[in-house]
Order: C-alpha cells, then structure tokens, then sequence
C-alpha cells in the first residue's frame, strides 16, 4: 500500500526485527536510510534486496524531492535509521511532516527504541516518563540543563556517549544528588548488556571503577523527584513518630 512506513529495526540483536518490517522492507520501492551501508547489513542478512537512498535530516532536498516524488506515483517509501526508531533521536521528522502536509499516509512500523528498552526494565515509576535524549557535550550547559530537570517528578530518560558518560554521571551527582536512583543501560540485546539500577553515587563509582563500563550504547534513567515517606530523613522521621503518639 502506498505511503510512508516509519520502520523501526534492532538496537543490536537482528532477531528484534518484525516480522511486518521485514515484509514492508522488501515491499517497498525504496528505502530511505541515515546511513546506507548501515542498513545494507541488515537487509543483506534477510535477503533483502531493495533500493536504498541516504537520507539524513539536513542532506540536500534532493532526496527529500525523491521520497516525495515517489510517494506522488502512488509508491510506498520506508524510513529506517541506523537503529531503533526513526526520529528518536535520529532523522526523519522534516520528511514525516512533509509527506503527510502533501497528503501521504505515514504509517509507524513500531519496534525497538532503547529509551523504552531501558525504561522498562528499570524499576523505576512508568507511569509518567520524560524523554530528554542527549544532554549538551559541555559540562557547564549540561549542568544548567540538570538544574533545570532536577525538580522534575517523572521518570527522567537520557541518551548519553561513552566517552562522555563519567562526567555526565559526576554532573548528576553534583546537581542531583548522590541518593537519587537511576539506572545504567549498556548495550541492550547484545553480548555484553548491562542493566544496573543504583543511587547515582554507586553508578559513578561503577562507572569509574571498572573501564569497560565506559564503552559501548548508553542509556540513563533517571528517578524524579518524590516526596516519600522513606525519604524523610531519620531526624524527622523520629519527631514526627513522637507527635504522632500525642494526637488524641
Ligand atoms: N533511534 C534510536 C532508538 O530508537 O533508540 C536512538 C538513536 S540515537 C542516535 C543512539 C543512542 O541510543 C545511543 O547513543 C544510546 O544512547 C542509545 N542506544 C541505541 N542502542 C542502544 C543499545 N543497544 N543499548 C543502549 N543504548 C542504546
């Protein structure tokens, strides 16, 4: 059927892809990709084979023009990226929004995305959730972005480098607070995966601690700010227990 299917794909394990993507993708009459030879793994290992265009968000509007052109001659298109969804974090918005002003169906293909990857297995409240995406590089803007999120209550989601993830953890530490748990998710679904929840005090320590920890996909999960009763401190806690006991 024609139109634009935003098709997500593995975040590292092949097997994740569907089974309607796997059709869709050898359907369709192109395939728009971030990166081309990226995703021509992908497709080679299904016996996929199919045109492949480049497409990133700022190429030139040539590519754009040929998605479009297509879609004009009642073609169907697939958006991938490199991995996950497409625009999460990744390319595809400008073209989403153009096809569907011109008119065209945009049709999702939902799949893999390690924000919800990491999210659902952190222990951490589901009930609301904050995607944040990547911090700014520089400590000094990412610290005024923290202090900025520190008073969130919801669930608090962050993509993050690994060259970068020591001084992003020593940042929400220092604005945070060392207590507030979080959540540190390492290359989901390939070999060396690793899923630890912990007050931000313990994962810098881990992080520091051990190298390897430093290498690899990242993602953080962050806790909201929560008023509960186990996070008053014991001082209080103690004098509230007594004037509890004076009440008639
Ligand atoms: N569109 C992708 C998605 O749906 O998750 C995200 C693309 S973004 C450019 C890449 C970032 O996603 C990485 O820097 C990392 O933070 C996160 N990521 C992607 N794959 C991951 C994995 N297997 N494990 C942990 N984090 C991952």
């Amino acid at each position: 059927e024609s139109g634009l299917y935003v098709v997500a794909t593995p975040i590292g394990n092949l097997g994740d892809i569907s089974a309607r993507a796997l059709e869709v993708l050898a359907a369709v009459d192109l395939i728009a990709a971030e990166d081309t030879r990226h995703s021509a793994q992908l497709l080679q290992h299904y016996a996929i084979d199919n045109t492949v265009l480049a497409y990133h968000e700022h190429s030139d509007q040539r590519a754009a023009q040929r998605v479009m052109q297509c879609l004009a001659e009642g073609g169907a298109v697939a958006l991938v990226s490199d991995a996950g969804t497409p625009l999460i974090s990744d390319p595809g918005y400008r073209l989403v929004r153009e096809a569907q002003d011109l008119g065209y169906r945009v049709i999702p293909l939902p799949g893999p995305c390690a924000a919800v990857a990491a999210l659902s297995v952190s222990g951490l409240p589901t009930d609301r959730f904050m995607f944040e995406g990547f911090l700014p590089n520089k400590s000094g803007t990412r610290s005024n972005r923290l202090r900025e999120l520190q008073q969130r209550e919801e669930t608090l989601i962050f993509y993050e480098a690994p060259h970068r993830i020591e001084d992003c953890l020593a940042d929400l530490v220092a604005v945070f607070g060392a207590d507030r748990e979080a959540l540190l998710a390492r290359e989901i679904t390939k070999t060396f995966e690793t899923v630890r929840r912990a007050p931000l005090g313990e994962l810098l320590a881990f992080v520091q601690g051990d190298s390897n920890q430093q290498r690899g996909e990242i993602v953080l999960v962050v806790a909201g700010l929560r008023q509960r009763s186990s996070e008053v401190d014991p001082e209080t806690a103690r004098l509230l227990q007594r004037l509890a006991q004076d009440l008639p």
